[in-house]
């Protein structure tokens, strides 16, 4: 079988060799009883690396999402989310199905909310409307094209938080790439967020994982939130193995992943129907917007498969991910069967 350059997503990436013996060697236990070794020393790691309390191991990021919004909000509250964010439009509605919470959706600059249009937006209980009680932030903002939320913006919303007394939680799938791009520390970005979820599972490499911090009695709740949700995992010492080896080894690696999204991008954002600025391409997501005289979205993806390069089609245009099972040969590949397509 022919080998596709898979550039649909960083989920795709599959466990190294060391996470294979890593796995086949882990010490486990059962975790819902607290007697897992590895899970423990990975939520202990992930809790010190985000400078926070304690650290809960979660099946998912959509997961450690749903508990965050549980655990910060009531029913008859409202929750503040940026309007392209992953939280509202790509997690099955756990806002409204989970916590009976309602979203409120505001626009951004490029993933960037605006501290004054939150607090415009903020809303004191009466009869008629739900209390504000917490703000989403996502870095990167995967469909901001991988864009990264810069520090001064978290350090301003927390302000606002403040003044009114929310809570602010950060989808941070993605917080270790953007760290990287930036030079800023995770810890410097948690800092300003009462809890903080990222994912094992897309550029770090693990095959499944993601991870939730915050202050140690919150993640005691998370703890029997995520049980309540049938995410209690047994001997799953064989998964957290895997997080520590994306925790220790596999951060450095995602600078790579920056270069060649970038190199990408600037091969093809002028070829017919492509619209894409290169330099808004921050980290390892190229998101373009496709208009061509020829050809559809979908006739451009299945195209550029036959040459053996997959790419998802996301709200009216075209993504592309880089991570560890992509190289330099895959991009050049990609390149050409841009350039063959469209030129
Ligand atoms: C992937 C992703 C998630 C959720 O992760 P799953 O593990 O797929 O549930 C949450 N937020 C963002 C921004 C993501 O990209």
């Amino acid at each position: 079988m022919e080998k596709f350059s898979d550039f649909r997503s960083d989920t795709v990436t599959r466990p190294t060799e060391e996470m294979r013996r890593a796995m086949f060697e882990a010490q486990v236990g059962d975790d819902v009883l607290g007697d897992d070794p590895t899970v423990q020393k990975l939520e202990e790691l992930a809790a010190s690396i985000m400078g926070k309390e304690a650290a809960l191991f979660v099946p998912s990021g959509t997961m450690g999402n749903s508990i965050a919004v549980k655990m910060w909000t009531r029913e008859l509250e409202e929750v503040i989310v940026e309007e392209k964010s992953h939280i509202y439009n790509m997690e099955s509605t756990h806002m409204t199905f989970i916590s009976r919470v309602t979203p409120r959706p505001l626009p951004s600059k490029r993933g960037a909310l605006d501290p004054e249009l939150i607090r415009k937006h903020v809303r004191l209980p009466s009869v008629h409307t739900p209390r504000t009680s917490l703000i989403c932030l996502e870095n990167t903002h995967n469909n901001w094209g991988g864009a990264v939320v810069p520090l001064e913006t978290f350090q301003e919303i927390r302000k606002v938080a403040n003044e009114y007394g929310l809570k602010v939680h950060l989808d941070g799938a993605r917080i270790f790439n953007a760290s990287i791009a930036f030079g800023v520390p995770v810890k410097e970005y948690a800092k300003y967020c009462d809890s903080v979820m990222f994912c094992l599972s897309k550029g770090l490499s693990s095959p499944v994982g993601s991870m939730l911090v915050s202050d140690r009695q919150t993640i005691d709740y998370a703890r029997r939130l995520r049980k309540a949700l049938g995410g209690g995992m047994r001997q799953v010492g064989v998964l957290a193995a895997c997080g520590i080896i994306s925790l220790t080894k596999m951060v450095d690696r995602l600078k790579d992943d920056h270069v060649r999204a970038k190199k990408l991008a600037e091969a093809i954002h002028d070829l017919p129907g492509i619209s894409l600025n290169p330099e808004e391409v921050e980290t390892n997501i190229i998101i373009f917007y496709f208009n061509h005289p020829r050809l559809t979205i979908h006739e451009l993806l299945g195209k550029l498969k036959e040459k053996g390069v997959l790419a998802l089609g996301v709200f009216g245009g075209v993504r592309l991910v880089t991570h560890k099972d992509v190289d330099d040969e895959d991009v050049e590949r990609a390149i050409k069967a841009f350039r063959e397509i469209l030129a």
